[in-house]
């Protein structure tokens, strides 16, 4: 070989070299065509259109049941993991519970680096629903995250390091921030939550490479004494009474967006009124406007475009922050762009999202605070008596949404939704005392004095809960397929090309089923409840499957492992991966809690310690004994001695460093004595 030729080839070989390894950066390019890119996950819901579809189809209906783990990553976490894994020139990008960011090595897991945004402990009391977040935002050489403490930090996706940093939140408002952020048009958009204790909810865009604000829209008007944000706001107050403002509001926009590049419109969907009870928000009545809706903004401004109200003056804590999904679908002969969501309230809904026009809504599961939907108006027609005021009402669904933000999928070639479906029903019952931040005042409920208007009662339920996987056609709306869990609150869903949906499960499994008739293909056990969402992406000829699992969040009730419980984890998974699973601890299939001492007077002290674990302690940990599975201790399964010492926890913050809050000054000694009867005489009872 001539001399020179070879060193051309030398050089030819090394530019090669070089250019396999530069950093490919993620575009505005490439999150417009995520979708054509299904090696990669770019963006939370997969493309802007959120449908959580994957082309790839290496593994399909056929093979499935070769699965085997080919890797996995422990996040040596014990609160709830909600994450959806982005992965991007072959790193996994996911968030832990405290925000922390685990940057991996997609073909083996290992840890690249770690970013701790260092949220302070006391914020977990802040939290209606754990301290969770549900994912990160890539652009050009960034990584974005916002953490629970309502920061936005942009990393450099190569090192790990901190580029800027922006507080989007006022923090001595109980604002706090779960939600992955989305990058659209340079911008890095994320909203937040709140509406539990009283806040007014806004979405923000910031600049992706200053974090400087660009545009701000609020949900909800404020104090009408002070100027109108904007014409929105304005309209929005004429559907407000009383003095509406002082508690804030509501309308958090804490999870749900999606974005038509062509229609120039991002699609953001809006919480529940604050405090819940209308009667108190705003006593004479009205639609409170833009509380539980869809509203379409100018990526540009922020501006407010059209919105559609799935819930007017919502009562129930019925947020339309529920996962949407964009897609062109063919109804009555006519191909219509559509937005679909399946909200809180239960029903499926189907809206031109060039205007918001309504175009259908029919229950995906039983419901009863309303009859139906006017297709001529798009408004749902209310049960009288599920507006409750002082008779308790047992709102079917309840609080906790027959579909929570457990992000659903479209599959364009089955034409079906896969919705993670639900059912908890809740009595209701109007506070009469309620003043607004006054908990000496009014039935708080949970740990963080919670600003709902409403008493959380006992009663005798009509209605079981159950949780579902539900195959549903939007242009039919009916359902096609079903498959019954064994518990509510169950994972996310990934649909692919391979005729496949994948789902995790309540009670510890991740599950591969047949797209068309939902037959099950595969499983694996995952040692903890699964509430996030599977991803899937393609390196060197390889299809991988990942889901990050770790039960927490709220869900009503509370699956646990308790002190056997395991750490939340990342899987992936491959045909033929070889890989073992770790050793799971084994799980306590019946409470074993017994003989804690506890000094009561009589029957009705444990009457109040119920009132009082209801109000504390039921929205983390459950009915105590009631259905073993997940993170967040069920408190029917501890150890005796972690009962009989529960003072130690509740008021001596034994837990702290785990995110316990601290009880005192609400409950005496004497109060946690009647939450002990409590406990240990519903586990005897069960
Ligand atoms: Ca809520």
């Amino acid at each position: 070989m001539n001399k020179g030729i070879f060193i051309i080839l030398i050089g030819l070989i090394a530019f090669a070299c070089t250019s396999a390894k530069k950093e490919k950066i993620v575009t505005e390019e490439d999150l417009l065509h995520a979708a054509g890119n299904p090696g990669e996950w770019l963006t939370y819901g997969a493309n802007y259109s959120e449908t959580r579809f994957s082309k790839l189809n290496q593994v399909n209906d056929q093979n499935a049941k070769d699965l085997g783990l080919a890797w996995y990553f422990d996040m040596d976490a014990v609160r709830g993991v909600e994450a959806t894994p982005l992965v991007s020139n072959g790193i996994m990008y996911v968030t832990g519970p405290w925000s922390i960011l685990y940057a991996l090595d997609a073909r083996t897991g290992e840890k690249l680096w770690e970013y701790d945004p260092k949220v302070p402990k006391e914020y977990a009391e802040k939290a209606c629903c754990d301290v969770v977040n549900r994912g990160a935002a890539l652009y050009q050489g960034k990584v974005f995250v916002a953490s629970l403490d309502g920061r936005l930090v942009a990393i450099d996706a190569k090192t790990g390091k901190k580029v800027w940093e922006t507080l989007t939140v006022d923090q001595s408002i109980p604002y706090t921030i779960t939600g992955a952020p989305r990058v659209i048009k340079g911008n890095v958009i994320i909203g937040n939550g709140g509406a539990e204790y009283g806040v007014r909810g806004y979405i923000s865009a910031y600049d992706a490479e200053t974090g400087k604000q660009v545009w701000r829209f609020y949900s909800v008007p404020g104090n009408p004494d002070l100027p109108f944000e904007s014409k929105a706001m304005e309209e929005a107050s004429k559907t407000w009474t009383g003095n509406y403002w002082e508690a804030g509001g509501g309308g958090t926009m804490w999870d749900a967006m999606a974005y038509d590049p062509e229609l120039n419109l991002v699609y953001v969907g809006t919480g529940n009124g604050s405090p819940w009870s209308r009667k108190h928000r705003s006593p004479d009545g009205g639609d409170n406007l833009y509380l539980s809706s869809i509203v379409a903004l100018n990526p540009d401004n922020g501006e407010y475009v059209w919105h559609y109200q799935t819930t007017p003056g919502d009562n129930w804590d019925y947020t339309a922050t529920q996962h949407l999904i964009l897609a062109d679908l063919e109804i009555n002969g006519n191909k219509r762009k559509v937005i679909m969501q399946a909200p809180k309230n239960g029903f499926f809904y189907v809206i031109d999202r060039t205007n918001g026009e309504f175009i259908s809504g029919e229950p995906f599961v039983p419901i009863n605070w309303a009859s139906h939907i006017e297709y001529a108006t798009g408004r749902p027609v209310e049960n009288p008596s599920a507006a409750y005021n002082d008779i308790p009402y047992e709102a079917v669904p309840g609080p906790h949404g027959a579909h929570n933000w457990h992000p659903m999928a479209f599959n364009p070639q089955t034409g079906l939704v896969y919705i993670p479906a639900q059912n908890m029903s809740f009595f209701m019952s109007h506070d009469p005392k309620y003043k607004f931040n006054d908990p000496s005042e009014t039935m708080v409920i949970a740990a963080g004095n919670w600003n709902t208007g409403v008493m959380m009662v006992g009663g005798k339920r009509e209605y079981p809960s159950f949780g579902k996987l539900l195959a549903w056609d939007p242009v039919k709306q009916k359902k096609v397929w079903e498959v019954e869990h064994f518990a509510p609150a169950n994972g996310g869903v990934l649909t692919t090309a391979g005729n496949l949906v994948f789902q995790g499960t309540s009670d510890g499994r991740f599950v591969a089923y047949n797209a068309k008739n939902g037959e099950k293909l595969w499983e694996s056990p995952t040692g903890t409840g699964v509430i996030a969402a599977p991803i899937t992406y393609e390196l060197e000829g390889i299809q991988y499957i990942s889901i990050a699992v770790g039960w927490g969040g709220s869900a009503g009730l509370t699956n646990s492992f308790s002190e056997t419980q395991t750490t939340g984890k990342v899987y992936t998974f491959k045909l033929d991966g070889k890989e073992s699973m770790p050793e799971f601890p084994e799980k306590v299939q019946n409470p074993k809690l017994s003989g804690v001492s506890y000094q009561i007077e009589s029957q009705e002290d444990v009457m109040l310690g119920a009132k009082f674990y209801l109000n504390y302690c039921y929205i983390c940990h459950g009915n105590p004994g009631e259905r073993p599975g997940g993170v967040i201790p069920n408190l029917g399964y501890s150890r005796t001695e972690v009962i009989q010492n529960l003072e130690a926890y509740v008021l001596n913050r034994a837990l702290a460093n785990k995110g316990m809050p601290d009880f005192t000054g609400r409950l005496t000694t004497e109060d946690v004595d009647k939450i002990k009867a409590f406990i240990q005489i519903s586990v005897d009872s069960n």
